[in-house]
């Protein structure tokens, strides 16, 4: 057995687990093949990720994902860089967004927060970010597309500070506006810079070139006196990067640069082995702390169904968060008290499952024939341990369900609760519409998709599905929940949400959020963890 306490400890050390945040297009997909690249995990670019071609990190495993070609797998890609071992954790968007996305977010040390020059702070991001703020996860920031027009770096920093109350503390900082990239200082060596070329032609790569403050006043001139004067002001206003402040969730460190043309690539790449945490004690349910070189225990932090159609597969994606896993090792499902045999564990780089043989605490792990596991469960050898419960979070999608066989009710009702219990969607009730006609709420559109797909083929219980005009959640108290139901004034709706017993209010905008606390200023009205 490899077990020793040192192992765990010495492997932890090296491992950084990390997740890219950003709105679909902000260039989550060219920079994840530029990181993987540059770390050389893969020789070709185009190999992962690539938008043609996706079958590099894309599983084809539910039928479904083949006839939308999209990936509803959260891929891992782990590479080595500089004797480190890095995991990149997928967090999908565009139609792959779903409650899945925000659960990665608690399977990861830190977050690299990609914006695009142009757009700035964007939808997806925002909640995003709203989730890492309420898990406490540190988070890096990427200014990307700086080789296209785009906004003034000084605003892109006002804006982080003040929608996110966070502090930018910008380690490089551009030469040449956006559009006209030049080259990067470096607050940590003022007397450098950085010299970018990008090559005429096809070739991609830009070329790096270290030059001396005289060298890049000379090449820069005035681009270079400007962006000294602006670091320096911001480094005077605001401080430069404090460890602690960004380990606690108020400073970012920034980078600028242009994923595609691989500009700045490298430099976040040390970044992320230079500032983000490795894995550290994670925080028990009792409030003790489990460290990291502690026996074996982990996290599920996903489920994914119906991999494989011949088999009733499921597939549990654990972070491993102390101790030294070993496959075919027997470990405690910390809810039931019961064992749960390891025979099959795979790495989980999207189609590629090759099986894995040892994983040490930030590494990923994907556990076959794990029917029996539910998303937040805790994994564990020897004495209990349990990791507090994954939190659910702000559901902007509501459709009521039906059986569309009214004979397969028991089926029905039979589906609808366990696919709540595992977290594939969550499940209001109301007093107004009762027991039969239950509400199905998502994070995303998806996840009413997987519903459908495993009604029908799962539970024998096709199903219909009909939206409800709302795109709000708010928790209140049940008091409130009766007002709004009851209100002739406030468009909206309260239910139940079953699993944890908490009233919602849904309301179809923002605005109507306001005409309710207009009309029922008494009542409360609580944001849902990645509420907007
Ligand atoms: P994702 O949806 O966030 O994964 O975004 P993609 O990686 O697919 O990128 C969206 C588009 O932006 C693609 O056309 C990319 O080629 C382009 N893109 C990504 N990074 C850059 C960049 O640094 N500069 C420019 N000019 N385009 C970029």
């Amino acid at each position: 057995m490899v077990s020793s306490r040192t192992t765990a400890a010495d492997e932890a050390a090296r491992r950084r687990t990390f997740a890219v945040i950003s709105h679909p297009d902000a260039g989550k997909s060219t920079l994840t093949e530029a990181l993987a690249l540059h770390a050389r995990a893969i020789t070709s670019a185009g190999a992962v990720h690539g938008k043609g071609d996706r079958r590099g990190v894309t599983s084809d495993w539910m039928a479904m994902e083949q006839a939308r070609g999209i990936s509803v797998t959260s891929a891992v890609l782990q590479f080595d860089y500089r004797g480190n071992v890095l995991n990149l954790l997928d967090t999908p968007g565009h139609a792959d967004f779903s409650e899945d996305t925000y659960r990665v977010l608690a399977a990861v040390d830190c977050a690299v927060m990609l914006i695009d020059a142009a757009k700035g702070l964007e939808e997806q991001t925002r909640k995003l970010f709203d989730v890492c703020r309420h898990r406490g996860v540190p988070v890096i920031t990427f200014v990307n597309k700086w080789d296209r027009p785009g906004r003034e770096a000084l605003e892109l920093m006002d804006e982080i500070e003040q929608e996110f109350r966070l502090r930018p503390t910008p380690v490089t900082w551009p030469v040449g506006i956006a559009g006209e990239m030049r080259g990067t200082l470096d607050a940590r060596e003022p007397d450098a810079a950085l010299r970018y070329t990008r090559a005429p032609g096809g070739e991609k790569a830009a070329a790096e070139e270290r030059l001396d403050a005289a060298a890049a006043r000379e090449v820069f001139g005035d681009d270079y006196d400007r962006a000294v004067e602006e670091l320096e002001l911001l480094t005077e206003t605001g401080g430069g990067h404090d460890p602690e402040d960004f380990l606690a969730g108020r400073s970012t460190p920034v980078f600028f640069g242009a994923a595609l043309s691989n500009i700045g690539v490298r430099v976040l790449l040390d970044a992320v082995v230079d500032l983000a945490p490795a894995p550290s004690p994670r925080r028990l349910a009792d409030g003790g702390e489990r460290p990291v070189d502690a026996e074996f225990s982990g996290l599920v932090f996903k489920m994914q169904a119906n991999m494989d159609p011949s088999h009733r597969d499921r597939i549990a994606f654990l972070r491993v968060c102390s101790g030294v896993f070993e496959r075919g090792m027997t470990v405690t499902r910390a809810a039931s008290g019961r064992p749960f045999a390891t025979k099959y564990a795979h790495s989980v780089f999207g189609q590629d499952r090759t099986s894995v043989e040892l994983a040490y605490p930030g590494d990923v792990v994907g556990l076959v024939n794990a029917a029996q596991l539910r998303v937040g469960d805790t994994l564990h050898t020897g004495k209990r341990v349990e990791f507090p419960p994954m939190p659910t979070f702000a559901p902007e999608h509501f459709a009521i369900v039906r059986p569309t066989d009214i004979a397969k009710s028991k089926q029905f009702r039979r589906g609808i609760a366990q696919l709540d219990e595992e977290g594939v969607v969550q499940v209001l009730v109301s007093d107004i519409r009762g027991e039969q006609a239950p509400v199905l709420a998502a994070v995303g559109p998806m996840q009413f998709d997987v519903v459908r797909h495993r009604m029908e083929h799962e539970f024998s219980s096709p199903v219909r599905l009909e939206s409800l005009p709302y795109h709000l959640a708010r928790a209140t108290d049940p008091a409130g929940g009766e007002a709004l139901n009851r209100s002739r004034l406030v468009h909206g709706e309260a239910m139940l949400r079953v699993k944890d017993k908490v009233t919602l209010a849904l309301f179809p905008s923002r605005w109507h959020v306001g005409s309710f606390e207009r009309e029922f200023p008494d009542s409360p009205l609580e944001p849902l963890i990645a509420a907007h």
